[in-house]
């Protein structure tokens, strides 16, 4: 951000010599005009229209005037060129990293992976309803299959257009089409008595939340009449373990219209409800959908922008170390850098951003794969099968690097996660 605003400022400094060069400029040239002008009107006035002795000096005068201007300007205009330069200076200066030191070209070449790509690209396009622009790159692409993804897309999308238009006809159709699908995956967990037996059940708050705001809207307008019979029409199937919520909208039915905003239910009318809508129908129709709430080319885009910095910096010490030493380590260290898949250092990032946690080995600091999977030893203490094999690979007995229990390499076992 400090390097945004750092490189805006030049800009700023730009505009403004730009703007008054380019009001002097303006000024400057209508002055020589106009001179101009007069001194054409007076020969034109003058006896049989001739250009006499004095208008002769007139213009000489006149003449070297314009070409002084111009010289004044054309040194302005020079100036110019030395503060525009400095954008590009301070752009070098504050985001001229080399990022091709951090990006490994294999990674998105080769038709498979471009296919890949594409079709995250088109994904995320889809998501955020940018249609047309999704259509162009399908065609360009030639992916076909994603198209029955974008119905639902385009579903969720107007839905939630309406619901910031605050239209909750949409939303509602859509819950109640839905509504075992969204039970199924509902958090709320019911428990109640139903003939002598426990029963228990799961359920979404989502298509009661909707009914509710459609209750205060109406009791907002004023009109007490339609919001209890909103009332006694949607509130009885969700009555079952929402009985204090329900009861308390019940009550807010003693005022209406601008009385709500000063009732003690004035909290009902707070516009975050409608924040709070818009992500609870987003996570429950992304997890119907079987999709993840966030954009996953969103996400890795963010992580890679959080992840760059650390990279970067530590290329920078590790390629000046190598130029600086002809020290083995560094050379392995960089070469790991480029050759291997993982990155060389670890970056922590933001828990919304970390998915499939894999199992690092605490000694060799890799994480596991199938190749080298993780070994849990009999003290309970867990290494990766590599790091196992090197530190028992000259005596038949393993002491724990974490405990001093002393045991045979070949008890640990395998763990699958
Ligand atoms: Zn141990």
């Amino acid at each position: 951000m400090d390097a945004c605003l750092t490189v805006e400022r030049e800009v700023d400094k730009v505009k403004s010599k730009f703007d008054s060069y380019s009001a002097n400029f303006n000024k400057q040239v209508e002055e020589q005009l106009k001179q101009l002008v007069e001194l054409k009107k007076r020969i034109s006035e003058g006896e049989e229209n001739e250009v006499n002795s004095v208008h002769k000096t007139d213009l000489k005068l006149l003449t070297l005037k314009i070409s002084e201007c111009i010289g004044k300007l054309a040194v302005d205009h020079r100036d110019l060129h030395s503060t525009v330069s400095k954008v590009g200076k301070s752009i070098d200066r504050n985001f001229g990293h080399d990022f091709d030191s951090t990006y490994k070209e294999e990674f998105f070449s080769g038709p498979s992976k471009e296919h890949l790509l594409n079709e995250v690209i088109l994904q995320h396009l889809y998501r955020q309803g940018q249609l047309d622009i999704s259509e162009a790159l399908a065609q360009e692409s030639g992916i076909h299959e994603y198209k029955s993804q974008k119905e639902p897309f385009i579903q969720i999308n107007n839905i939630l257009q309406a619901l910031k238009a605050r239209d909750l006809e949409p939303a509602l159709t859509w819950a109640e089409q839905n509504r075992e699908a969204l039970n199924l995956n509902g958090k709320n967990v019911l428990c109640f008595e139903e003939r002598g037996r426990t029963t228990v059940q799961q359920k979404s708050t989502l298509e009661l939340r909707l009914h509710k705001l459609k209750f205060i809207k109406l009791l907002s307008e004023g009109d007490r009449m339609k919001a209890i019979l909103y009332a006694r029409k949607n509130f009885p199937r969700f009555v079952q373990g929402e009985e204090k919520e329900i009861q308390s909208l019940m009550a807010a039915l003693m005022y209406s219209g601008p009385e709500l905003a000063t009732s003690p239910y004035a909290h009902l009318l707070d516009p975050n409800h409608w924040v709070e809508i818009e992500d609870m129908f987003l996570r429950d129709s992304c997890a119907l959908l079987g999709l993840s709430v966030e954009s996953p080319l969103g996400v890795a885009v963010e992580a890679g922008c959080l992840t760059l910095p650390a990279l970067l910096n530590f290329k920078h010490v590790m390629t000046d170390r190598k130029e600086g030493t002809s020290d083995k380590l560094m050379t392995t260290l960089v070469d790991v850098w480029n050759g291997r898949d993982e990155l060389p250092i670890e970056i922590d990032l933001p828990n919304q951003m970390r998915f499939h946690s894999v199992f690092a080995c605490p000694i060799l600091r890799q994480q596991v794969s199938d190749g080298n999977p993780p070994m849990r030893l009999i003290c309970g203490h867990v290494i990766s099968k590599d790091a196992l094999s090197k530190l028992s690979s000259s005596h038949s007995k393993l002491k724990c690097p974490y405990c001093p229990v002393e045991q045979n390499p070949a008890e640990a076992k395998k763990i699958v996660f």
